[in-house]
């Protein structure tokens, strides 16, 4: 249903933004992660050339890009040096040095997203601050730097009283959660300290979490994936269901928050919204990824265009493809790691049975907690495709679950 043709090319003669061909222009990813694995196997689909730069030597992406760089993203001089070779620049991971890809953006490098957005997206006060402005609901939150403003806000607030750092968060590490008053400084400690740079969130009771990916194209159009639902463990996303089972009307106002919320940033790419539904029907948004996202795996088997090819799509000035679902229903499962060091043989073993698998990790030695690589299964309903996976992962009884 997608089409491939290349995009009317934009006319604005007044330094707009720079037009793409379709095979010429080389993509070069910040970060070689499991989602820069999965946009550069897209790209190798596309016939699109994508080189990376990732400090890890053998880092999952190595394996299926057209060049992997080792060094840094988050150091100035490798970046400036990696964006010479580059038609346009994109990231996998928001951790990235955006004071730099702010100063290449003003030398003409073409950064999607913009800089200005990975820069409101990779500190999380900063974010909250952004979105409550433009009058997206987002849980109550407020910036703390000693003991004393921690006791006001919770006050303010009451327990328990979520607290986050600013920075540098990934899969629920750099957030801690105090139950009173007394454990404000153990909690502020387990964190790394205020200089750490830290805030607190009212506690939120979900009933569900939601997640909705917005693509955006170069000229500002965006198109939504269906409204799914994660399932959380131990603050990683473990189970995704697509699509959400929740009332239309709540899928509307997800997605309304969510292209709101994506609408006020600058850029094009694929950005997901990670959302709470509370009982009485309120949609907060709790975080923005401004890049493809564990929630939009299952995009991959489930949908017309997967999140990875409409990210590049977006990027390269491409026609968005049709977001909407194949099937439907699907259920995505994460595989983590058990044990440090340990071979993984519950995660071998999930591969090799069944199940439309992906894994990530080019070394079969686990880390504990570490996404493994993930299974998609696809079907005619959400009963059907959830007993396939129960029934998979029990034939795997070495898995947790
Ligand atoms: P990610 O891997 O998604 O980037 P992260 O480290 O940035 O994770 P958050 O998304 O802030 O962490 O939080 C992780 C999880 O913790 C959420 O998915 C949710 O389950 C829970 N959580 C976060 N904020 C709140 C809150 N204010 N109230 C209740 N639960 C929360
Ligand atoms: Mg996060
Ligand atoms: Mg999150």
């Amino acid at each position: 249903r997608a089409s491939m043709q290349p995009a009317a090319l934009p006319h604005d003669g007044q330094g707009g933004p720079p037009v793409h061909g379709v095979t010429n222009t080389v993509v070069g990813v910040l970060g070689g992660g499991q989602l820069g694995k999965m946009l550069c196997q897209a790209a190798s689909q596309m016939g699109i050339r994508i080189i990376i730069l990732d400090p890890l030597p053998g880092c999952p992406a190595s394996s299926v890009c057209d060049e992997h760089v080792v060094g840094s993203f988050t150091d100035g001089d490798t970046i400036r040096e990696f964006a010479k070779r580059c038609g346009v620049l994109t990231v996998e991971i928001e951790h990235v040095d955006a004071a730099t890809l702010e100063r290449l953006e003003k030398q003409g490098v073409d950064c999607e997203p913009k800089a200005s957005t990975i820069m409101i997206i990779q500190d999380k006060y900063r974010q909250k601050r952004h979105f409550s402005k433009r009058g997206i609901p987002l849980p109550d939150f407020m910036e703390v730097d000693t003991l004393h403003s921690m006791e006001e806000a919770g006050e303010k607030f009451g327990y328990p009283l979520m607290v986050k750092s600013k920075r540098l968060a990934y899969d629920g590490r750099g957030n801690a959660v105090a139950k009173n008053k007394e454990e404000l400084s153990s909690v502020v400690a387990s964190l790394g300290g205020f200089e750490r740079g830290l805030y607190v969130e009212r506690w939120t009771p979900f009933v569900k979490e939601l997640s909705v990916i917005v693509a955006r194209s170069r000229d500002s159009s965006t198109v939504c994936y269906p409204v799914v639902e994660t399932i959380h463990k131990e603050n990683i996303c473990h189970v995704v269901e697509a699509p959400a089972e929740v009332p239309d009307k709540i899928k509307k106002l997800a997605t309304s928050v969510a292209e709101k919320a994506i609408k006020s940033l600058e850029g094009a790419g694929v950005f997901a919204v990670e959302l709470f539904l509370t009982e009485d029907n309120q949609i907060l948004l709790n975080e923005v990824a401004p890049r493809p996202h564990n929630s939009g795996h299952h995009t991959i088997e489930s949908c017309y265009t997967s999140q990875y090819e409409q990210h590049l799509r977006a990027i390269l000035g491409l026609p968005l493809g049709d977001p909407s679902m194949k099937a439907p229903a699907a259920i995505m499962y994460n595989i983590l790691g058990e044990d440090e060091g340990e071979a993984a043989d519950s995660f071998w073993l999930i591969s090799l049975s069944g199940g439309l698998k992906h894994s990530r990790r080019i070394s079969p030695l686990m880390r504990k907690q570490r996404k493994m690589g993930h299974i998609t299964i696809v079907g005619s309903s959400k009963i059907s495709v959830k007993s396939r996976l129960d029934n998979l992962l029990q034939s795997n009884s070495s898995d947790p679950k």
